[in-house]
């Protein structure tokens, strides 16, 4: 091991290990902190990242990485932990100090501005920090730099060297399939089946929940599952890996597919290879391989018609009352039941990507300079009217309904349909080179699938781009095809009808 390769690897593992106490702090928040606990959590919170933050800066880091990217006899994945820690090095150190400050600054108040706007349906009150925001993003773009166009800088925060010019033309695509296929399934849905809204007890749907994750491979010994308002992923450290998911009292499905979304990531985390460590090159590289992971389990996997088939004696069993005279067929189309809504996080698999189209169009506008901020709420709506015939009356059902710009998370909606049309390709894929898995989810065995997805997916870590992962896999760019074939397969079936 060379000199300076050991020196910056103390010293990763020294910000990694911060990094895990402050996710921690993270997922306490999110599942048991006493409400009275916040603002001094947050304080410590702050410290934490600050000390991260100094670490990852020490202009030491900058002299290591010099030495080691001219030394060609490194192993690839130490190549790759340099190439990384570049990466975020570059991003840490090339934007003002000042900046930082009042970015931060600014996220904190306009954050606690939109808890406030919302539920007060007054878009006014958010309208000078989002155009501050804006202005800000486009100063941090232009100190980290960025070759096509400004949004490629937000882009790559979270999608590593995908473009602009790729996103829209992956978005174009998609909406301009999607938008009547979408409106023909939506009109045949008719009434929404009765048992999607009635009385499930909360503790027997968590106890289903814990089943249904270890039945799909999430190893309990290696992670948690618990309860929280808005499900989320987090890998604490090397055989930690925490999962949440929610209930609801009036409904049991938003909670068995929040959980097997959730396993998908949990999965993914899990099935990282031991040997990196934890090291940067041992994570996973983006958020749309991420989300395809979640996607998948959800929808190509928990939403089938062999896997439902699979659930549904388990769940009659557990709720004999609302389902016990429920049939397959009506299961798996309620599983499937499709729905105009104004709120992103309550919509289907067939509409989703449509909300998230339209977030990406406003926010790229915006960027660009093509849309005042002023504007924003008449152009989501009249957006909204176009993509699903609906439109909302008030700004809370409409542009606020997100939390995301209002703390400077730009770049970050594209990620969402990008792993949604990874998810359709890698199953494809995968049942092209296994055989069909219908026998396997039949069982609710996904074994195979997960040794599949372990030898395409899991062990590239980090160590090769994200991109360059999922173009091995699907043979080329990612295109919105095979999302909306498997769309069109899927509801000609349940609706008997040729979309
Ligand atoms: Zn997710």
């Amino acid at each position: 091991m060379s000199e300076a390769w050991g020196e910056l690897k103390a010293r990763l593992e020294e910000i990694r290990d911060l990094g895990s106490a402050q996710k921690l702090f993270e997922w306490d928040q999110a599942v048991l902190l006493p409400e009275k606990g916040g603002r001094a959590r947050a304080k410590a919170g702050a410290t934490l990242e600050g000390v991260a933050h100094a670490r990852l800066t020490d202009p030491e880091v900058g002299v290591l990485l010099g030495e080691l990217e001219g030394d060609d006899s490194l192993p690839d994945d130490q190549k790759a932990n340099v190439r990384i820690t570049r990466r975020e090095y570059d991003r840490a150190t090339k934007v003002p100090p000042a900046l930082v400050k009042e970015m931060a600054e600014l996220q904190g108040i306009s954050y606690q501005t939109w808890t406030k706007a919302k539920p007060k349906n007054d878009f006014k009150m958010m309208q000078p920090y989002l155009e501050r925001l804006v202005e800000l993003k486009k100063q941090e773009a232009d100190a980290i730099g960025w070759e096509g166009e400004r949004y490629d800088a937000l882009i790559d925060v979270f999608e590593p060297d995908m473009t602009t010019a790729e996103v829209e033309k992956m978005f174009a695509e998609l909406v301009d399939g999607l938008t009547p296929l979408a409106q023909s399934i939506l009109d045949a849905a008719g009434e929404k089946p009765e048992f999607l809204t009635a009385p499930y007890e909360e503790d027997k749907q968590m106890a289903f929940s814990h089943w249904l994750c270890e039945q799909i491979g999430f190893d309990t010994k290696g992670g948690r599952l618990d309860q929280s308002p808005h499900p989320f992923t987090i890998q604490i450290g090397a055989g930690d890996v925490r999962q949440t998911t929610r209930t609801e009292p009036n409904t049991v499905l938003d909670s068995i597919f929040a959980t097997l979304h959730e396993t998908g990531h949990a999965l993914y985390e899990q099935g990282l290879p031991e040997e990196l460590e934890g090291l940067p090159a041992g994570t996973v590289s983006s958020l749309g391989l991420h989300e395809s992971q979640s996607r998948m389990w959800e929808n190509q996997v928990g939403r089938s018609r062999p896997f439902t088939e699979f659930m549904l004696p388990h769940l009659k069993d557990k709720f004999p009352k609302n389902l016990g005279s429920v049939s397959f067929e009506e299961f798996h189309r309620g599983a499937n039941y499709p729905a105009r809504t104004l709120i992103r996080v309550h919509a289907d698999e067939v509409t989703y990507n449509l909300h998230v189209a339209l977030r990406f169009e406003l926010e790229l506008a915006m960027f660009r300079g093509d849309l005042a901020v002023a504007d924003l709420p008449g152009a989501w709506n009249d957006q909204m009217e176009s993509f699903l015939g609906i439109r909302p009356e008030t700004d809370s059902d409409g542009v606020l309904q997100d939390m995301h710009w209002s703390i400077g998370a730009l770049g970050y909606f594209p990620t969402y349909t990008l792993g949604t049309l990874y998810s359709a390709a890698f199953f494809d894929k995968a049942e092209a080179e296994l055989g069909s898995l219908d026998d396997d989810l039949k069982k609710g065995n996904g074994s195979r699938l997960l040794g599949w997805l372990d030898e395409n997916v899991f062990r590239h870590a980090y160590l090769r781009a994200p991109k360059e992962i999922a173009e091995d896999i699907i043979g080329g760019p990612i295109t919105a095809g095979p999302f909306l074939e498997y769309l069109r397969t899927k509801y000609s079936e349940i609706y008997d009808t040729e979309f």
